[in-house]
């Protein structure tokens, strides 16, 4: 398995390309600068097969379209999301002012969802909070969150759908279950841990 972070558009979100051991990728978050997205796909000659978005805010969908179209490959968001890739208010597109078409080529998902590309296994966790529909992706011990939690930081909670109550309960019941050791994959900044976080991030105390 190897794994690519691409940082795409002014807001500096992390798009990650997953490739298993015969190249086939899936590409998480295709939020924009789909020349960089490109470059690196050829670059490491790798075949993306899906495309998976953590959430549906502008800075993480903007390419989807593109890349579906050009791949032929499917998009899976989860179903709570549903709203978000045809509402430009809720997805952000319209403050952003970005051109935006949403992508044909749309399959929900759900907690307990398992996605395979050849030895890889991607589990799928509801983490809503951010938005509604975020989720959190496991793949062995590695978790893609989206926006919900960063490196000593959360996602904001003031847009649509947004709660911070909720989006605590997501990273105390779900994220903070995985084991310590586990690394955490946000959708901007650096990496993290799940032991990190639960000593570190000021915004979630255990008690
Ligand atoms: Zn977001
Ligand atoms: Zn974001």
């Amino acid at each position: 398995m190897k794994i690519i972070r691409i940082i795409v558009t002014d807001y500096q979100t992390n798009c990650y390309l997953i490739s298993s051991l015969k190249n086939n990728t899936v590409i998480i978050d295709p939020g924009g600068d789909p020349e960089l997205i490109i470059e690196s796909i050829e670059k490491n000659n790798l075949v993306p097969k899906f495309i998976i978005n953590t959430h549906g805010h502008v800075d993480h969908i903007t390419a989807n379209n593109l890349f579906s179209e050009k791949y032929k490959i499917p998009v899976y968001i989860h179903e709570a999301e549903k709203d978000f890739l045809n509402n430009n208010h809720f997805n952000m597109t319209d403050f952003a002012g970005v051109n935006y078409e949403p992508a044909k080529d749309i399959k929900f998902i759900k907690t307990g969802d398992v996605l395979n590309l050849d030895e890889l296994e991607f589990k799928i966790f509801h983490t809503p909070g951010h938005t509604a529909g975020g989720i959190t992706i496991q793949l062995d011990n590695q978790l893609f969150t989206g926006d919900t939690i960063f490196r000593d930081s959360v996602g904001r909670t003031d847009l649509p759908t947004g709660s911070f109550k909720v989006l605590e309960n997501s990273i105390k019941d779900v994220i903070f279950k995985f084991p310590d050791n586990y690394i955490i994959y946000p959708g901007h900044g650096p990496d993290s841990t799940v032991i990190y976080e639960k000593e570190n991030n000021p915004f979630i105390k255990i008690t």
